[in-house]
């Protein structure tokens, strides 16, 4: 379903991301695992023209991402990052529902979908909806920024640490609600991290990237049992 062709960006003389291919089925929950700076934000961000690419194509579903609308291109994506970005002058309702809005969905089609995002989220029975996001704590502002991220129902949902800054316990429980969407959903999932634990936990297929290549794709118990070379087996280990 997203197809990479032989991607190279470049920033000056440095390819960033250096001749890659990678396909991810539809339907999976893949994870981009690798040390800071070995391109996975760059790569991400090439799939909804973020970032344009110097060399390669792109395919979803069969057709180059260049050929499509951004727009609409980004409509069928969603995209989950760190810094949430949610809007503070809107309450966490009416966040959710912007991208509903703009589609001109029905009001009471978007007030359902709100309510079912917010019990998938576990923030039912928070008391959440009417309140601005400086009232929630930084794993409520998270789970926020997901149900947004998923609300008009995109093929795609793209993730860049979306959990980095968030301590254990919170992160623990927003891996699990990543899995339980992912399972109900069957929601394609790019998922990128640079923690192996997260990685090897939340990931169907890892592909481990370093200096703007794909060392190894695979699931992680071929990763851990069959590494393809020392650098591999180092990072599974636990040694970088
Ligand atoms: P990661 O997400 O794995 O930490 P990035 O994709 O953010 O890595 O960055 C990969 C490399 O590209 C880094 O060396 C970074 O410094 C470089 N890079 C990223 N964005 C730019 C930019 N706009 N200009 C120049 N170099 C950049
Ligand atoms: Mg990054």
């Amino acid at each position: 379903m997203i197809e990479l062709d032989h991607v190279t960006r470049r920033y000056g003389e440095t390819a960033v991301i250096d001749d890659l291919s990678l396909r991810i089925e539809g339907g999976e929950l893949f994870v981009l695992v690798g040390p800071s700076g070995s391109g996975k934000s760059t790569l991400l961000r090439t799939i909804n023209r973020l970032i344009s690419i110097d060399d390669g194509a792109i395919r979803i579903d069969g057709r180059d991402v260049r050929e499509v609308p951004v727009a609409s291109l980004r409509r069928g994506i969603g995209y989950a990052i760190q810094s949430v970005g949610l809007f503070p002058h809107r309450t966490v309702a009416e966040n959710i529902a912007t991208v509903p809005r703009l589609l001109g969905w029905p009001a009471a089609r978007i007030r359902a979908r709100v309510d079912e995002l917010i019990a998938m989220l576990q923030l039912d029975g928070e008391n959440v909806l009417d309140r601005y996001p400086h009232a929630l704590s930084g794993g409520q502002q998270q789970r926020v920024g997901v149900a947004r991220a998923l609300a008009a129902e995109p093929a795609i949902m793209l993730m860049d640490e979306p959990f980095g800054a968030l301590d254990p316990l919170t992160r623990d429980a927003l891996q699990s609600s990543i899995q339980a969407i992912h399972a109900q959903t069957g929601t394609t999932i790019v998922f990128v991290t640079h923690d192996m634990d997260e990685a090897l936990r939340l990931g169907e297929r890892i592909g481990l990237m370093e200096s703007g290549r794909l060392l190894q794709v695979g699931t992680p118990l071929e990763l851990l049992r069959d590494p393809a070379c020392e650098r591999v087996r180092a990072f599974v280990g636990g040694e970088n």
